[in-house]
């Protein structure tokens, strides 16, 4: 395999924008009225950004996906930041509503060799796209997207007021996409336990929307609600990156651990999670299991979550991308011998493995910060 195709690390980057142009039932920033906020600058220039995030830096090829809190692309500012980072040889996910129309017509004209270096995670807001009279739009970015040589996943979060709608979007997305869509898992943040986001039981939840025969599905419903207590690498392998502060955390906004934009001349500083993850429930675990940040942990390929056949032959994913998402991080990666693992639990918690003092901004709003994250991810 070639050295520019060889993933070294995976970035989760937050974009603190909550505002949206949709207003989906199910998501936080319709919940709390936050969707008609403002946009949150990213505050950095697009060198800058590069330079902090250089291949040299981070150790290789990364795989960087941009996620913000509301819609992705509502900014100004985001497009030539990923125009450089794909010019620095990384391999960029955008996860996007789909409708900003002109941010794709922008994208359509970037060179053939930094477009096949780019994914969108289409989700699939059904009932809004319907209600708006924006399917057409939405289907024309997709296929504008695919057809510029990017590679593609459509995706729909189950949730019971789409289930009336299951065979006219069965129908939709075979005519427009060559293929059904992936499905997520909704997981309601707002009870004790770790419920899901339906009124439907487990049994039945699993029952209505496996005939869309998502392997991300499968795959998220057989770890839901399940303990992750195997050493991960997250922190180390994987990063969850604040890109207008510049801090990076372990995972999904746990222990800053560096900041990107301090001492850009210097390595990061990475320091993996071993079997201490904070979190009760890995509800990102398609990306950060599949990718492989626990190596013991089985679990199949981010190619799997994100790739489908389609009708006339042709795939979601560009040969690149597959060949991408076909590696698990522990191919590139050193993994730490069981009596270095065993020291790295013993001393998470003393001076030494604490969260750097000087980066004051990851204390801000810290348990709001983390909340953010987690809620955009699900949502997603
Ligand atoms: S789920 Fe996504 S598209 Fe829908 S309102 Fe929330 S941020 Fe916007
Ligand atoms: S949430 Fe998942 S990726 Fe993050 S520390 Fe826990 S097990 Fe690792």
């Amino acid at each position: 395999m070639c050295e520019s195709n060889r993933l070294k690390r995976f970035l989760e980057v937050y974009i603190p924008t909550e505002k949206c142009n949709l207003t989906c039932s199910y998501c936080y920033v319709t919940q709390e009225g936050s969707a008609s906020g403002a946009i949150t600058p990213i505050g950095h220039t697009p060198m800058e950004i590069r330079k902090a995030l250089s291949r040299e830096r981070l150790g290789g090829v990364c795989l960087l996906n941009f996620c913000a809190g509301g819609e992705t692309l509502l900014g100004e500012d985001l497009l030539p930041v990923i125009h450089e980072l794909l010019k620095e040889g990384h391999y960029i996910q955008i996860v996007t509503n789909g409708t900003i129309t002109k941010r794709f017509l922008e994208i359509s004209t970037w060179n053939d060799n930094l477009l096949e270096r780019l994914f969108f995670k289409f989700s699939f807001h059904f009932i809004e796209l319907k209600k708006r009279n924006c399917l057409e739009l939405f289907y024309n970015n997709v296929r504008l997207m695919r057809n510029r040589g990017c590679s593609i996943s459509v995706e729909i979060m189950p949730h019971d007021e789409l289930i009336p709608y299951i065979d006219e979007i069965k129908e939709v997305s075979l005519k427009n996409f060559n293929a059904l869509p992936h499905l997520t898992v909704g997981r309601n943040n707002n009870t004790k336990g770790l419920e899901l986001l339906s009124a439907l039981t487990k049994e039945q939840y699993e029952s209505v929307w496996s005939s869309f025969d998502s392997e991300m599905f499968r795959y998220k419903m057989s770890v839901f609600g399940k303990e992750q207590k195997q050493f991960c690498y997250a922190g180390e392998w994987s990063c969850s990156l604040r890109i207008d502060t510049g801090d990076l955390y372990q995972c999904n906004g746990s222990v800053c651990i560096d900041n990107i934009y301090d001492r850009v001349d210097e390595a990061l500083h990475f320091r993996p999670v071993g079997s201490h993850c904070p979190y009760s429930h890995c509800w990102n675990c398609h990306a950060y299991l599949c990718l492989g940040v626990i190596p013991d942990s089985e679990a199949p390929t981010y190619a799997a979550m994100r790739d489908r056949e389609c009708t006339d032959g042709s795939r979601w994913l560009t040969r690149r991308f597959s060949e991408l998402f076909n590696q698990k991080l522990k191919d590139n990666n050193m993994e730490y011998t069981a009596k270095e693992k065993s020291l790295m639990n013993e001393n998470r918690d003393s001076d030494e493995w604490q969260g750097i003092p000087e980066y004051k901004s990851c204390r801000q709003n810290f348990a709001n910060i983390m909340r953010r994250l987690r809620e955009a991810l699900r949502s997603k």
